[in-house]
């Protein structure tokens, strides 16, 4: 939704990774292995998807980074390149409880082609199973079953959130309730980005 108000692209690192594995099995095994057990991959392999990927050439206007920098050392590797390219960072909070999180995501469906996202009640689809976009029947993640959400939540506590702080601390951290409703969200984040935008170009 995001992407499309602000006409960015939106690039998502697991997408990336779950692609690379589809493409290249062979030489994705190890990171497919991580990523089904919900754990990190090494902050070499993203840093490099993310520089190569806003290479690309349609970022210039922005871009939206989803499920990145998730580490000390990506943040801090994404600082060195935002510095070097003048990209101005803003780090979205969208906030959950943790329960919340794992009734959302046992019930989380995927399109495997556009990469919609449904959820019943939350996002529905209309056909039975089947992405409303593009007609792909729907996947539900490996990750995405309760143990392996559990794990992941522990990985983000002990080593994203800290990042919470790091934004914090430089003035560039935004958080809203993402437990409102999908639209509320989207309109919470918007006045909040606009709002400084607007702040900034008074100054
Ligand atoms: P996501 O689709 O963002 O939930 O990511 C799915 C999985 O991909 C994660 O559980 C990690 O194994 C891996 N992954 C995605 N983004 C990153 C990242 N920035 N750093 C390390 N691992 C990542």
């Amino acid at each position: 939704m995001l992407a499309a108000y602000y006409g960015y692209p939106s690039i998502s690192t697991g997408d990336a990774l779950r692609e690379a594995v589809r493409k290249q099995p062979d030489l994705g095994k190890e990171a497919q292995k991580l990523m089904e057990a919900g754990v990190l991959v090494p902050d070499s392999l993203v840093d490099a998807i993310v520089k190569t990927r806003l290479l690309e050439g349609d970022s210039e206007a922005g871009f939206i980074l989803d499920g990145y920098p998730r580490t000390l050392g990506q943040a801090e590797f994404f600082e060195r390149l935002a510095t070097q390219e003048g990209i101005e960072i803003r780090a979205l909070g969208i906030m959950v409880d943790d329960e919340v999180l794992v009734e959302r995501l046992s019930r989380r469906w995927n399109c495997p082609k556009c990469h919609k996202v449904y959820n019943a009640g939350l996002q529905p689809n209309r056909a039975s199973g089947h992405c409303n976009e593009c007609g792909s029947a729907l996947i539900q993640r490996k990750d995405d079953r309760p143990e392996v959400i559990r794990e992941r939540l522990q990985v983000y506590h002990q080593t994203t959130k800290p990042l919470v702080d790091f934004y914090q601390r430089r003035g560039q951290y935004v958080e809203v309730n993402g437990e409102a409703e999908v639209d509320q969200i989207f309109d919470s984040i918007v006045a909040i980005l606009n709002r400084e935008e607007q702040n900034r170009a008074a100054l």
